[in-house]
Parts: structure tokens; sequence; C-alpha cells
């Protein structure tokens, strides 16, 4: 399913009276899961994509007024960004694991700073990236001011379940949709990045890894899961085990 202009794909995954969507961006995705006309958003894309979350909930049929609640993978401003315009607008409450509510909250600020990019700054492919994300709100620090941690229990349309997958920030939280079919792995386990030179699945770069061992330990814990299809932070949908994409990324030279 191509959007108009092509600024993101579609892809759709059904399980019994629910679907789960993954909005697959070049820069970074989010999750729409659609129960009826009513609708969980996870993650929102960077500030500058929230019109973009809109068309893509549009395109599938459904209404940012029926978003009943949204879920956060981990604050940082590529996936956060979206959510704090969007749930101004539209009244939702934004969610996620307890430890990552002050991130949200802009108490403190765990992520890649100039600082981190500028000696990789002279290869090409990060320089485009660079040039791509800073016009979207790369460089805003605006907080989820009301972030609040999963309620017990978490009750939102298409079931979503969180998995604990800390270490990419200190409260990364995967999700399990689709009835456990797919993992929505946020930045624990990706399948691409524009800064990346390789495809499949693999860890982030490190100069955007809070805590190296603890991500690591959690890919190993994604070597447990049964889900079949992965619905990553960054990169396309990856069809197939994700036990297996996650050994494969434990063994990619470096890890
Ligand atoms: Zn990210």
């Amino acid at each position: 399913m191509i959007a108009p202009r092509s600024r993101f794909l579609i892809s759709r995954l059904d399980a019994g009276s629910s679907s789960a969507f993954l909005v697959y961006s070049d820069v970074v995705n989010w999750i729409v899961l659609q129960e009826g006309s009513d609708l969980t958003l996870i993650d929102g894309g960077y500030p500058g994509q929230a019109a973009d979350v809109v068309e893509s909930i549009r395109h599938i049929g459904g209404r940012p007024e029926d978003i009943r609640g949204a879920l956060l993978t981990h604050a940082h401003v590529d996936h956060l960004g979206g959510l704090v315009s969007l749930s101004e607008k539209y009244g939702f409450d934004v969610y996620m694991d307890p430890v990552e509510v002050a991130h949200a909250k802009r108490e403190y600020l765990h992520q890649a700073g100039p600082g981190d990019i500028v000696p990789l700054a002279y290869q090409p492919r990060v320089l485009r990236w660079l040039s791509k994300v800073i016009p979207l709100g790369a460089l805003s620090r605006k907080p989820i001011a009301d972030a609040k941690p999963f309620p017990e229990p978490l009750d939102l349309p298409g079931a979503p379940t969180p998995v604990a997958a800390h270490g990419h920030t200190d409260g990364h939280s995967a999700f399990l949709v689709a009835d456990g079919a797919a993992l929505v792995s946020g930045d624990a386990l990706i399948s691409g990045h524009p800064i990346s030179k390789i495809d499949g699945p693999q860890f982030v770069a490190d100069c955007f890894q809070h805590d190296k061992a603890t991500a690591r330990r959690t890919v190993e814990s994604f070597t447990r899961l049964d889900a079949t299809v992965l619905f990553p932070g960054h990169g396309p949908r990856h069809d197939g085990s994700v036990a297996a994409a996650a050994q494969r990324a434990l063994e990619l030279p470096g890890r």
C-alpha cells in the first residue's frame, strides 16, 4: 500500500478482530493498531511528521479522534516528537515503561547530541540523514509533559503487551501485537537505518545506545520469543522468526 506522495509505506497484519499496521518512513516508523474504529498509536515520528501520522491513520480508514491512547517505545525525539502535538490536539494519553516517564518529561535527555554525531558527519550517508531529520525537528527538546506509566491493566485497542526491552534507553519497551504474532521492537532491534551500511536485523549504531550491555541482553531475550514478524523502529518490516532475527543481530561482527 503506497501512500500519496510516498512519504511512507503501510504494511498490514490481521489478527482476529483487530489489525496492526506498520507505517514505514525513510527516517523512522510508527505503528497503528485498529480494533473496530478504535485506535492505538505506538510512537509518533519526528515533530515534523505529525501530519504524516494523521495521514497514515486516514489512509487505513481511521480518524485521529479515535486514538484511545498512545504507547511510546522510548523518549527519543524521532519516536516521541509527533506525539507531543498529537496528544495535545486529540487529547489522548501517552503511556510508557515507568522508567521512561522522566525521560519523556525531559527531566533528563539521553540522546545522541551534536558531539556524538559530528565525528561521523564526514560520511555522506550521515550528512544526508542530518539534512532530512533536522528540518523534521530532530533538535527539539519538547517534552510529553503528562507522560504516564503503563496502567494496570493496559487495556488498549489491539491488545498490545509490553515487553521490557531496556538498554537503548533505560526504560525502552517493546510490544507484542497481533495476538503475539508481531514484535514492535522500537530501537532495541532494527532492520535498517539511514546511517547503517547493512540491511537486515541489527543493533542501532553505538552512538545512539545508552547502555550497550543491557541492550545486548534485551536482544538475547528476544531469541526466546515466538513472534514471526518484526515491526522495527527503523527499517522495513521483517518477516520470519523474530528469535532468528535477534540471533542474527547478536552474531554481526563487532557485537
Ligand atoms: Zn529511533
